[in-house]
């Protein structure tokens, strides 16, 4: 049978009429969602039903904080609903891991096309939930549909290698996060099933009811409730019930270092695939195009209010530019520009954090390091909504401070003074994690340089350091960003490690 050829989604043109005119249609439907029949409803989907149970919890639309809005509200998942998602899943009733590469393929494409029809009601669904905007869960949209696409081809490519044999290794547990609500989750659904697993999906609890939507685009597709299970609940309730089991063969899993320790400590026999935190920089050295430097990096910087792992929050400035006034005016300028409020405005860049700052988060923005100021402090929009932080930048940070070496996960930028580009090398590297970075020069020598001794997983040279395109990079980093054996999402390889593979003697 024909392996069709891969290509990317395109993403929305939001400067078009049409399609600022669907983005108000969507607005209108999912900005009082809450109103109508107490909103958006998500269950446990365990043995192919729907668990509907008189309990719920409600989910509150934070950015709209003061007006007390709800989104919606779910069923909490039991330890007994568990332990049956696990039996069921390894049961297999709808026999999906019999299927052919290319029956589950074809299946697949359906699920591709029906994310693409659900575009706008995951746009307006990760609004009122996760407070994300517009234009950035549409990124994620595209990258879901390609993930779709993309996994059940590079397995049939491994299907048809000669002399390899290459089967499902039976359960996948899925832990996904709020900050990529979509794409995440996706993607380790996508995985899994296309190298013919049956899968139980278990989303961060901040971004459940986007989960669920995303899952009715599997289920409505033609992949079964039995195939695909879905348990909202409290990761505390996953990690003593569920992945204890022996019924789980590998997990998926991102998010913090601590938690992907604890998922080794547990199950040592298994596989995980886990993706952890990042530290990330961009270096900007006496040689770049220095305006559109700026712009890569308010952008990797404070989009989704910085809480991506692939966020730079370090910015190291060659002497040059850290000691010209005029630079320093344009970045905090910039910054400002930046303009933080309700998601469901479309002139607001910055939405809402997942949660008030917390933990390293809350630290950063009390502490300042001796020699360290704010050069845009930060504060928060709305009339003082606590899950509204501008975008603040912190300037004359040294090696070793604090947010030179801790993720923050937030939008605050610390700037940092390099003597020159294998100091300012040297200065990313000390952080010990290693997921993207980022390099604005123009010159090909200092290119090189670059190349050769920072040690991350992507490498992005005059391009902003997040949003990486599913095939053309490949995402996923090495030291402290990448606990487990995990493999790039988005490339060629990621799905053999959900796989057993053996190869057959040939007279190759
Ligand atoms: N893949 C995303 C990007 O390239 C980041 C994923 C994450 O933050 O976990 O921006």
């Amino acid at each position: 049978p024909a392996v069709y050829h891969f290509e990317n989604e395109p993403d929305t043109d939001f400067i078009l009429p049409a399609n600022r005119a669907w983005a108000e249609a969507i607005r209108d439907k999912w900005q009082h969602i809450g109103e109508r029949e107490g909103g958006f409803s998500a269950y446990p989907v365990i043995g192919g039903r729907i668990v509907q149970r008189d309990e719920t919890v409600t989910v509150i639309d934070k950015s709209q904080y003061h007006e007390n809005k709800r989104a919606g509200s779910y069923v909490e998942a039991t330890p007994e609903d568990m332990a049956a998602a696990i039996d069921t899943a390894q049961a297999d009733p709808d026999g999906w891991r019999k299927l052919t590469p290319h029956a589950r393929q074809k299946i697949m494409m359906e699920v591709a096309h029906a994310i693409r029809v659900a575009r706008g009601d995951l746009i307006g669904i990760a609004a009122a939930e996760v407070g994300k905007v517009f234009t950035e869960t549409d990124v994620e949209v595209s990258e879901a549909i390609d993930f779709v696409n993309f996994y059940p081809y590079s397995v049939t490519k491994l299907a048809g290698l000669t002399g390899v044999e290459a089967k499902g290794k039976g359960v996948g547990l899925i832990i996904s996060p709020w900050n990529f609500p979509v794409a995440i989750p996706t993607g380790g659904i996508a995985a899994a099933l296309a190298a013919g697993n049956t899968v139980i999906l278990k989303p961060a609890e901040a971004s459940i009811l986007t989960a669920y939507r995303l899952c009715q685009c599997f289920w409505e597709a033609g992949v079964s409730m039995n195939t695909l299970q879905f348990i909202p609940g409290r990761g505390s309730a996953v990690g003593e019930h569920m992945i204890p089991s022996k019924g789980i063969d590998f997990t998926i899993f991102t998010g913090g270092e601590e938690t992907a320790y604890r998922i080794i400590k547990a199950r040592p026999d298994i596989h995980l695939s886990a993706e952890t935190g990042g530290k990330d920089a961009t270096i900007v050295t006496a040689m770049a195009d220095r305006d559109q430097a700026i712009g890569h990096v308010m952008a990797s910087a404070f989009h989704n209010s910085g809480q991506k792992c692939s966020a730079t929050s370090l910015l190291v400035l060659e002497k040059e530019l850290y000691d010209d006034e005029e630079y320093k005016r344009q970045l905090k300028e910039a910054a400002e520009s930046m303009q933080t409020g309700s998601v469901w405005d479309f002139s607001n860049r910055v939405g809402t954090l997942v949660d008030r700052p917390a933990g390293k988060l809350a630290q950063a923005l009390e502490l300042l390091d001796e020699g360290e100021e704010w050069l845009l402090a930060p504060d928060y929009a709305d009339r003082g909504n606590p899950y509204m932080l501008t975008p603040s930048i912190r300037w004359g940070t040294a090696s070793g401070d604090f947010c030179h070496m801790n993720e923050l996960f937030g939008p605050v930028l610390s700037v940092m003074r390099a003597e020159d580009l294998e100091d300012a090398i040297g200065i990313v590297n000390a952080t010990g994690y290693g997921l993207t970075s980022g390099l604005e020069s123009l010159d090909h020598r200092e290119q090189e340089q670059w190349k050769a001794t920072l040690l991350a997983g992507n490498l992005y040279i005059n391009r902003g350091t997040t949003g990486a395109i599913v095939l053309r990079q490949p995402f996923g980093g090495m030291r402290k960003s990448a606990i487990g054996s995990g493999r790039k999402a988005g490339g060629f390889n990621y799905v053999s490690q959900f796989m057993d593979i053996t190869y057959r003697e040939t007279n190759l």
